[in-house]
């Protein structure tokens, strides 16, 4: 069994369980099994080696794994533009270490909202928000 730091995005999607997730404070899983650590890790993960069995476990279909791996690409290729864009920005505005401030432009990434973004005085690093509903969101 590969460590989970050994395995690929891919690899690790195939060893979810799609249920898998704490849904709310009860840490119940999307088909509503609560998760029990105690047992020596849970099934859900396969690299968990838990000896727990759950009736409840499905693993996603192939289909499925690519369509995730596809999603989570273009959230990081969004964060990179977007990311890339506000800093662009802030040094225009002569932000940084020791100089912070707000601003806001045009979002890159959905083109219709304001991707607003904040330097921190302290150490330079840069938040960023589209104020559009999904959209892109990061700390640094
Ligand atoms: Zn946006």
């Amino acid at each position: 069994m590969n460590m989970p730091n050994r395995m690929t995005q891919e690899e690790k999607l195939r060893g979810t369980c799609r249920f898998f997730g704490p849904e709310n404070a009860k840490h119940e899983c999307g088909a509503g099994i609560v998760f029990k650590f105690e047992d020596g890790g849970i099934p859900c993960l396969s690299w968990h080696n838990s000896t727990a069995v759950c009736s409840k476990r499905a693993s996603f279909t192939e289909e499925e794994v690519k369509e995730k791996l596809v999603q989570r690409a273009k959230v990081v290729n969004d964060f990179l533009i977007a990311n890339r864009s506000a800093h662009d920005a802030a040094k225009v505005q002569g932000y940084g270490k020791g100089h912070g401030g707000y601003g806001e432009i045009d979002c890159p990434v959905c083109k219709t909202g304001k991707l607003a973004f904040k330097v921190s005085a302290y150490n330079g690093h840069l938040w960023g928000q589209c104020k559009t509903d999904g959209c892109v969101s990061w700390m640094e």
